[in-house]
């Protein structure tokens, strides 16, 4: 995929513009506080319509303005699955504003019935300092991770996610209320249907992306182990793959099992909620949890080998060379693990790469693979 172009209107501090970006990318260079990171969070707004920081639309009203406004017009290259109907352009739009907190989004123009069946259009990949949470957090941020990638690349993983979402707070709610009685079993069915649909997704993907996982992470470290395990929120499900089935069947067990204590807590204790991506380091006899035994370097090393297995989702599962967004990458990694960052960039497939630098010096790729920007008080030039 290439970001060809794209137009922003009071997003956070930059200045309203259109930009029209080279085939291979950009190395977008400036000091601290000057826009970098706002560029990158602008144009992952058109992936997923939130900002990857997790920031509030309001705060990405530049001050004292009444919307934002971002659009971008990416293309399908060479190998790259088309868009639907054949066509090789998609031109996503997005508007809000702060009356009525109201969000516009358009594809190609039109509005889409729902907002999650507009989002994943661009292929995009995001690297940036703040995923060593993923790897550093308790559970749920790796949850998101796996939602936010499966959102992105499995049609129906949102509208599932959505809905077990809503019958979970319905199923919780009741369970709050009547500590004593019942009414929480009336949600079973669906919350059973839809968690169901979410573990035997999450199992299948993980499965299917570990060996891309170790690839990816011998490659950061210079040939270190590494393991992606699947442990269910639904107890006595065990390791995958299995049946739809079996997983209904399981989760409706662990449910039974559960009701009394999860009366006691007024709230759903079993199901995907519960799920955790156990990531392991190290040769296979000697293999430990990352969060629990992990150095620094070894985390950075983990979070960038999932992103860089996001991308590999997004090869496999869309059939489309992802545009990678790197923030401030390097700057994160020692001089070895830069070199061999370096050379699976330079080595890749060639895709678009739009990477932020707080110093030339920082960007490492040759201006020969990747053009130089530089930006000042969220001004981009040339
Ligand atoms: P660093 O190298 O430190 O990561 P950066 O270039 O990535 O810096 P950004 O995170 O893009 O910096 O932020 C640049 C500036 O944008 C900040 O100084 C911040 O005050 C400003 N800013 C954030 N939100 C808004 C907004 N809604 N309106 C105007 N300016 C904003
Ligand atoms: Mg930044």
């Amino acid at each position: 995929m290439r970001l060809l172009s794209a137009a922003l209107t009071s997003f956070r501090n930059l200045r309203d513009t259109r930009l029209d970006f080279p085939a291979e990318g950009v190395a977008l260079v400036g000091s601290n506080a000057q826009g970098k990171t706002n560029l990158l969070e602008a144009l992952y707004y058109l992936e997923t319509f939130r900002s990857f920081r997790g920031a509030r639309d309001a705060d990405l009203v530049r001050f004292g303005e009444a919307f934002f406004r971002v659009e971008g017009e990416v293309e399908a290259q060479q190998g790259d699955r088309e868009f639907d109907g054949g066509r090789t352009h998609c031109r996503v739009a997005v508007a809000w504003q702060r009356e009525g907190a109201e969000k516009r989004v358009s594809v190609d123009g039109v509005a889409p019935p729902r907002l999650a069946d507009g989002v994943g259009q661009l292929g995009a990949v995001l690297f940036s300092p703040a995923d060593l949470a993923i790897v550093n957090d308790g559970p749920e941020e790796r949850r998101r991770f796996m939602n936010i990638l499966l959102s992105l690349n499995h049609r129906g993983y949102l509208w599932a996610l959505q809905r077990f979402r809503q019958v979970l707070s319905q199923r919780n709610a009741a369970l709050k209320e009547a500590r004593r009685g019942s009414g929480a079993e009336a949600w079973d069915g669906m919350l059973v249907a839809e968690g169901a649909k979410l573990t035997e997704l999450r199992n299948r993907w993980i499965s299917s992306a570990e060996g891309s996982f170790a690839r990816a992470h011998a490659a950061i470290t210079g040939g270190v182990g590494a393991a992606l395990e699947h442990e269910p929120g639904i107890p006595g499900l065990g390791q995958g793959p299995w049946e739809r089935d079996d997983v209904e069947a399981a989760f409706r067990e662990a449910l039974q099992v559960s009701r009394d204590r999860e009366r006691r807590r007024g709230t759903t204790v079993v199901g995907p909620h519960r799920d955790e991506l156990r990531i392991r380091v190290g040769p296979p006899e000697r293999r430990r949890d990352v969060r629990r035994f992990g150095s620094g370097g070894e985390r950075r090393s983990v979070a960038l080998a999932l992103r860089l297995l996001e991308a590999d989702t997004v090869r496999s599962e869309k059939g489309r060379e992802p545009i990678l967004l790197m923030d401030d990458v390097f700057a994160e990694l020692d001089g070895e693990r830069s070199e061999r960052l370096l050379t699976l960039l330079m080595e890749g497939s060639g895709g678009q790469i739009l990477l932020t630098a707080p110093k030339e010096t920082d960007v490492r790729l040759p201006p020969s693979r990747l053009p130089r920007w530089s930006i000042g008080a969220g001004e981009i030039s040339s």
